[in-house]
């Protein structure tokens, strides 16, 4: 198969059906049930894009084992010219929905598409996984898989994760292995559009002691959704009814987080990477290079959110009227700033990408870790820019079902903004509540705190792989000079 449309994606999911449960009810079908059709026709959208014509070129390239086009996020990129190809493609499924996609499957097809390029990693646990690595990349380019990646283990204790030693009863861990493959059991948090993706990495995150306790914790694998044992446990849906213009974001965009469940799960030996290495796997992120793609992919999802976000600050001020306060122009070009840097670090990752030690060419990692560190400051900071130059705006909004009701008169009188009539001025303005006070909005500021990781430790991560020594040196030099 080749790149999927939209409705081989539905069909996809329609089929596999995994057990994913919302309180107290299995869904059966996510591609028809009311929390989850918005996002599920909004990825389909995504796959479409692939086969417009227009886009079709800057979306597909040609299949390095079949020829056929396939999604061009997983092109194991050898020029800058590929990365700058890989980015626009990125560009194009990301501004579909002002970043608020940020799991679109070009976030874990690169991720797959560097650890096929380390296999060598892999083989220093076992020679059998560099080749699965290789494997696994070639089947999900070929079928075009949407795949999602569940990395921590669920908080019980912290205190003992911090000493590298996951919670025994509840973390997810080895219980067996026969010829077949090794026996799982325990959870994981979380796995962001796992009920509409077909396959789950189970990769490492956190750092595991190595200790002959901790072995049982140490793997990595990938593993079909509907796989028999696992259980998708949904939180409460954002998508709140489906009207597009009172949950303009909610209704399309809930790509909604699960815990996973894992009982007594077999993970085939032609599913698993890593194993039993404590040390392999605490290096895993940063030594395959994934890292690295992922947060290219993560850099243009900023870029597409703030000029979002940016666009909708200058709405807000141009239908109040508010345009020519200093202090809002000052908030405005605040965005605008964010903006500007996020779009300069991207640019610097790409211009001084290099060919790393597996022959991909790898974006910059400093500028994108900049990017990947400051945005879970800038994003809510931005929400709260909304906030300020909206004001009772925010709430001033009744429902889409009021504009066609006795008291529409009332609304399209004393609803009407300097620039916007009242119908205008809703729509706009439930959009900015779906990104300053909805639940949905929410929750993607908790995202963008915390979806590549702890900002505490990310930034703990730079500091200690930051090469300071030059700059010490340095002023060394200075304080040694006497001219
Ligand atoms: C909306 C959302 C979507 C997500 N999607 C995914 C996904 O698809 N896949 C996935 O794998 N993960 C996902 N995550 C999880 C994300 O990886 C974790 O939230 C992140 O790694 C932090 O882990 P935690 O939530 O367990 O918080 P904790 O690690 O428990 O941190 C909680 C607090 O305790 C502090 N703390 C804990 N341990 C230490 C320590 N050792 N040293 C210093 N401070 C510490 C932290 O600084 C923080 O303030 C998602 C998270 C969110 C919020």
């Amino acid at each position: 198969m080749a790149a999927r449309t939209g409705a081989e994606y539905l069909d996809g999911l329609r089929h596999r059906s995994a057990e994913i449960w919302l309180g107290d009810e299995r869904i059966e079908d996510v591609t028809t049930h009311p929390a989850l059709r918005g996002c599920a026709q909004s990825m389909a959208h995504l796959y479409d894009m692939q086969h417009d014509p227009a886009l079709r070129d800057e979306m597909t390239y040609a299949s390095p084992t079949t020829g056929d086009r396939v999604g061009l996020s997983f092109i194991t990129p050898r020029t800058q010219k590929d990365l700058e190809r890989r980015s626009r493609m990125m560009f194009h499924w990301s501004r579909f929905s002002g970043g608020m996609l940020g799991r679109s499957s070009d976030y874990i097809n690169v991720e797959i598409m560097a650890a096929a390029a380390a296999a060598e990693f892999y083989n220093r646990n076992d020679p059998r996984f560099g080749e699965n690595a290789r494997r696994y990349y070639d089947y999900a380019r070929e079928n075009d898989l949407c795949m999602t990646h569940t990395l921590v283990n669920p908080q019980s204790n912290r205190a003992l994760t911090a000493s590298g030693h996951p919670s025994a009863d509840i973390a997810l861990r080895i219980v067996d292995e026969n010829e077949d493959g090794m026996v799982v059991r325990g959870a994981r948090i979380l796995a962001t559009l796992g009920p509409l993706a077909d396959e789950i990495m189970v990769f490492p995150s956190t750092v595991l002691k190595a200790a002959a306790d901790t072995k049982t914790f140490a793997f990595a694998f990938t593993i079909p959704c509907n796989t028999p044992g696992m259980k998708l446990i949904c939180r409460e849906a954002l998508a709140y009814g489906e009207s597009r213009v009172d949950h303009p974001l909610g209704s399309r965009f809930e790509e909604m987080d699960t815990i996973v469940v894992f009982d007594d799960v077999l993970v085939p030996w032609d599913r698993v990477f890593l194993k039993s290495d404590p040390d392999l796997c605490s290096q895993h992120f940063p030594e395959t290079g994934c890292l690295a793609h992922m947060a290219q992919q993560v850099a243009i999802k900023n870029i597409c959110k703030s000029e979002f976000v940016l666009g909708i600050a200058c709405s807000v001020a141009e239908a109040l009227g508010s345009t020519e306060f200093q202090h809002v122009q000052e908030k405005i070009a605040e965005c605008m700033i964010n903006l500007e840097l996020m779009k300069a670090c991207l640019r610097a990752a790409e211009a001084d990408a290099q060919i790393d030690k597996w022959g991909v060419m790898c974006p910059d990692r400093v500028p994108l870790d900049a990017a990947r560190n400051i945005f879970p400051k800038m994003y809510p900071r931005m929400v709260e820019i909304l906030q300020l130059l909206s004001a009772s705006s925010l709430m001033m909004i009744p429902p889409d079902s009021a504009l066609d009701s006795p008291i529409a008169q009332d609304i399209d009188r004393y609803m009407v903004a300097a620039n916007r009539d009242a119908r205008e001025r809703i729509k706009l303005f439930r959009l900015a509540w779906d990104v300053a006070c909805s639940a949905f909005a929410g929750r993607q500021v908790l995202y963008e705190r915390f979806f590549f990781g702890d900002p505490v430790r990310m930034m703990s991560v730079l500091y200690r792989t930051y090469d300071k020594q030059p700059l010490m040196d340095r002023v060394s030099a200075f304080l040694a000079r006497d001219d």
